[in-house]
């Protein structure tokens, strides 16, 4: 049994905190923290309030961290706050020898950029201290990236081409929304294409590339080549990969709203004066867009997840197509929060109980494709994310 610290009370705080209440022989005791306490406190209530203690943190503010840690104790904490929290969380962590996990990579406040080499940098710092840092360990990345592990391990001597494919083929019913936080969604989905082909970065225009992928019992979706972070570290682990690159289904309407807020300045991170004082448009933006973990109750239709792949087995090309499809449905009639949400809260809270268990528990910063992928697949089939293999099909790509 373990002691845990969630910070963040969101979308995806919602669900870790559903599962991780659902799981007391693992974790023994929780407290979840945030900005605001009174969202923590609703969640706490909905999964029994005995089971959940409550505090109000500002994980911008390092002392305070240190401070909430030191007196609660924890074996790790679970970060499913903002990438911009980050750094601090993690100097936290390192400053009261605490395990860390998160589902994000690090991004500064003022740049739109997001890349694994600030939290890389602490790898000497944490293997010293003798505390693990698990990175990204929602589903992309996360699930991605073990599935890709998986397959390395178990069907491919090497692999060739990886192409990441995550469609959601829901329907909340309002004219634009995004699926997590808002600020975060558009700077992710609005930056330049990148994906990785003969030893070097391939740069394009936003959703420059795109065609139509079917996905398992769902259909055809337009999809896009986006950039997205498990990248970075998948083609570092596993080098023979010749091609890597990362595509997400998006609709006309979407595509369509997001161009106007570009194009009208909503988008900006740069502080803009108004009505005497500094705004940021994307943080005004978020303010008046749908509440994200609001979107549950009315979400219908699937989100389909995998890694398709290309290498060789015993010298013969072989193909394989891995994936979840997750009911938005289902997600909201077990912890009121969407399918987006579902699928990063359960592998973090899968990938906290691995290091509570022992299993994922090595002194040092990792990418999640760097511990044994087996245990934590055998956790997704049980606590609702069930994942299907295909092998020799067509990968459309
Ligand atoms: P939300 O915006 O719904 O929740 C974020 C929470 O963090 C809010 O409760 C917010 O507080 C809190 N927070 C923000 N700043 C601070 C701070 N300085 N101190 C303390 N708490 C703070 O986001 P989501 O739940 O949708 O996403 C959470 C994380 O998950 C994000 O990092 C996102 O990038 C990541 N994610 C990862 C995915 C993956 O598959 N790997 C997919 C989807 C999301 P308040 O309520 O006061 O605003």
């Amino acid at each position: 049994m373990g002691k845990v610290l969630v910070i963040g009370a969101g979308g995806v705080g919602t669900v870790v905190i559903h599962k991780m209440a659902s799981l007391p022989e693992v974790f023994g005791e929780i407290m979840l923290a945030s900005r605001t306490k009174s969202k923590c406190d609703s969640i706490a209530a909905k999964v029994g309030k005995d089971k959940v203690r409550t505090e109000q943190i500002d994980a911008d503010n390092v002392p305070d961290l240190v401070r909430l840690i030191k007196s609660f104790k924890p074996d790790i904490v679970v970060n499913v706050a903002l990438p911009y929290q980050d750094l601090n969380i993690m100097d936290a962590c390192l400053e009261t020898g605490v395990s860390y996990l998160d589902t994000a990579n690090y991004e500064p406040l003022d740049e739109a950029k997001y890349e694994y080499s600030w939290q890389w940098a602490y790898r000497e710092k944490y293997k010293k201290a003798g505390i693990t840092a698990i990175l990204g360990c929602g589903f992309d990345p996360g699930v991605t990236s073990i599935f890709t592990a998986y397959a390395a391990k178990h069907h491919f001597d090497e692999m060739h081409y990886l192409d990441i494919v995550d469609c959601n083929a829901g329907d909340h019913g309002k004219p634009f929304a995004t699926n997590f936080n808002p600020e975060i969604n558009i700077r992710e989905v609005t930056q330049k294409g990148r994906y990785w082909e003969d030893g070097k970065w391939i740069y394009t225009k936003p959703h420059e590339i795109h065609k139509p992928l079917n996905y398992p019992n769902i259909g055809p979706k337009e999809s896009y080549l986006i950039y997205h972070e498990e990248l970075e570290s998948l083609v570092k682990n596993f080098p023979t990969l010749k091609r890597a690159r990362f595509w997400m289904t998006f609709g006309q309407e979407y595509l369509t709203h997001l161009r106007v807020i570009q194009n009208i300045g909503m988008a900006g991170i740069e502080p803009v004066m108004f009505d005497g004082r500094e705004i940021v448009p994307i943080k005004f933006l978020k303010a008046v867009l749908p509440d994200p973990g609001e979107l549950g109750a009315n979400y219908t239709g699937w989100t389909s997840i995998g890694c398709r792949i290309k290498g060789l087995k015993n010298g013969k090309e072989k193909t394989y197509y891995i994936y979840n499809n997750c009911s938005h449905q289902a997600a909201y009639a077990e912890t009121g929060a969407q399918a987006v949400s579902y699928t990063t809260g359960v592998p973090a809270a899968i990938g906290a109980m691995m290091y509570l268990k022992n299993i994922w528990k090595k002194p040092g910063v990792f990418n999640v494709e760097e511990f044994d992928p087996d245990p934590f697949m055998e956790q997704l089939n049980l606590l609702g994310l069930p994942w299907v293999e295909l092998h020799d099909v067509d990968l459309e790509l």
